[in-house]
């Protein structure tokens, strides 16, 4: 064990300070607190020396993994670069400093980015108008819920409680409608991995509200058939959702809102390349189509006939309002700065490209592992484990998990394991298109290597990973009953 391996804890020690406060001028002392509120016995903060603290929190943030310290092929997630650009220009005093309660007066720049930034997301995804309210993907899947509930009952529709999922949808699909108070009815995929056209049919009638797609579906095929499905959908009197937490491929190639849907959200922190993870901010904004746009949640942001930029909040028709006031600046900020930079032409070639580097890996690795759904896939794909695990069953041989756990000891963040659901050792994959062809080279070399080590010797993989500073914790424990402080510490 390192020295600095220990805890904070672990390296105090009695009397020792970091730094020290000049006295306050103005402080009356602890005892203008009432007694009730004040501690008995001083808190047991670790007593450490500056540098210490340093090292501290540099070294915690090294045994952690992130897009600015590897490959990150997390399928169904989009991990990409997060330019640093976004980071600054979010940091500028003038958008930082704002406050949500400012007079639109004196906010007129930032009114104006939610209301280009509109324009913007309406122009890529061929929706009329957006808000950005929600503050997640799964955040902006209810308010799309709500939007299309209200909808319906507005024209006095009240039977409308059944909403359509697909069994390849991401797990907050039917979160979403259930948490928004309707039915979940699945409809089946066909064996090449799309929506069952067939299986469809038969669903739809007067008690549909809806049905939420993702378009390339999480398999990262694209589903062919969108126009008929919309166009049944559409006269049963249903209304189309479309997930866009991921639309990367999809970007200046093709719209949602050509495709038929009427309602949508991306997510900002995976497409827009805002920062993801950890339980930081998101932005989820929801699209609508035209004839949706007096339903969407308040407030928004409109242009006056003298050019100013307005916040309006009352609405007869909203579906209601989401969060608190117009939802994520700063990461709004950060989408609108990649657009911008970006530009159009690049955009599309965002889309292309990650499309290229999914089907170079697929190819690539197709020999060691398998490819259940071999067509051309969008931006991600879907092994179903190794060909040849060592044993050839899941008990002696290499799972999944030992193959995403081997990963880690090469510098390689794991792809998502298990899901979709569909395929027992799902194994998928997303370079993302900001990774360069040495980056999917290496990855490529290292999966080879790891299916010739678990055809040799599984004990290799299953014991994985040998290098990281915890190994393998029992997940659910984990995540049920972490421990979050040291020893009796009372903090
Ligand atoms: C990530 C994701 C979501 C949920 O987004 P959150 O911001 O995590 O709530 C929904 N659908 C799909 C397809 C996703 O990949």
């Amino acid at each position: 064990m390192k020295y600095y391996d220990k805890l904070v804890f672990e390296l105090s020690r009695e009397g020792r300070t970091g730094y020290s406060l000049p006295a306050n001028p103005w402080s009356k002392g602890a005892e203008t607190l009432p007694a009730a509120l004040r501690r008995s016995t001083p808190a047991a903060l670790p007593q450490v020396s500056e540098v210490d603290v340093v090292r501290h929190y540099t070294n915690l943030s090294q045994m952690n993994f992130g897009v600015d310290t590897g490959f990150y092929p997390l399928g169904s997630c989009t991990m990409k670069y997060n330019p640093k650009i976004n980071e600054e220009i979010a940091a500028m005093p003038g958008f930082q400093r704002l406050h949500p309660l400012q007079p639109a007066c004196s906010v007129q720049g930032a009114l104006e980015v939610y209301y280009e930034m509109n324009k913007a997301l309406a122009a890529i995804t061929g929706m009329s108008l957006f808000t950005f309210n929600p503050c997640a993907g799964a955040h902006g899947e209810l308010t799309g819920l709500m939007i299309m509930r209200q909808y319906h009952l507005l024209r006095g529709d009240v039977k409308r409680t059944r909403v359509i999922v697909p069994d390849s949808a991401h797990g907050t699909n039917p979160a979403s409608a259930a948490v928004c108070g309707l039915e979940v009815v699945v409809v089946k995929s066909t064996p090449e991995g799309l929506v069952d056209v067939n299986d469809l049919k038969p669903l739809l009638d007067d008690t549909i509200a809806g049905i939420m797609m993702t378009n390339p579906n999480t398999l990262g095929l694209f589903e062919k058939e969108i126009v008929e499905i919309a166009s049944l959908v559409h006269a049963c009197g249903g209304l189309l959702y479309y997930d866009g937490a991921n639309m990367n491929p999809m970007l200046g190639v093709v719209r949602p809102g050509d495709m038929g849907f009427d309602i949508m959200h991306l997510n900002l922190h995976k497409t827009f390349s805002t920062p993801h993870g950890g339980g930081g901010p998101g932005s989820g904004p929801v699209g609508v189509a035209a004839r949706l746009a007096d339903i969407i949640p308040v407030p928004k942001v409109v242009r006056s006939s003298d050019g100013t930029f307005q916040v309006v909040g009352a609405s007869e028709k909203t579906a209601g309002q989401v969060s608190g006031f117009l939802g994520n600046f700063g990461i709004i900020l950060r989408a609108y700065a990649y657009i911008l930079a970006l530009g159009k032409e690049n955009i599309k070639l965002a889309g292309k490209l990650s499309v290229l580097g999914a089907n170079y890996i697929k190819e690539s690795l197709k020999d060691a592992y398998k490819l259940p759904i071999p067509t051309v896939c969008k931006h991600e794909f879907v092994f179903d484990g190794l060909i040849n695990d060592g044993a050839h069953d899941e008990v002696h041989g290499a799972t999944t998990l030992d193959v995403a756990k081997r990963l880690l000891d090469f510098g390689f963040h794991a792809p998502t394991i298990y899901f979709p659901l569909l395929f027992h050792q799902a194994i998928m994959i997303e370079p993302t298109e900001t990774e360069s062809k040495e980056t999917m080279d290496a990855f490529i070399e290292v999966m080879h290597k790891i299916a010739a080590e678990a055809a040799q010797d599984p004990t290799i993989l299953q014991e994985a990973p040998h290098t990281t500073p915890v190994r393998r914790p029992d997940e659910t424990r984990a995540a049920r009953q972490p421990i979050l402080k040291f020893g009796d510490a009372a903090v």
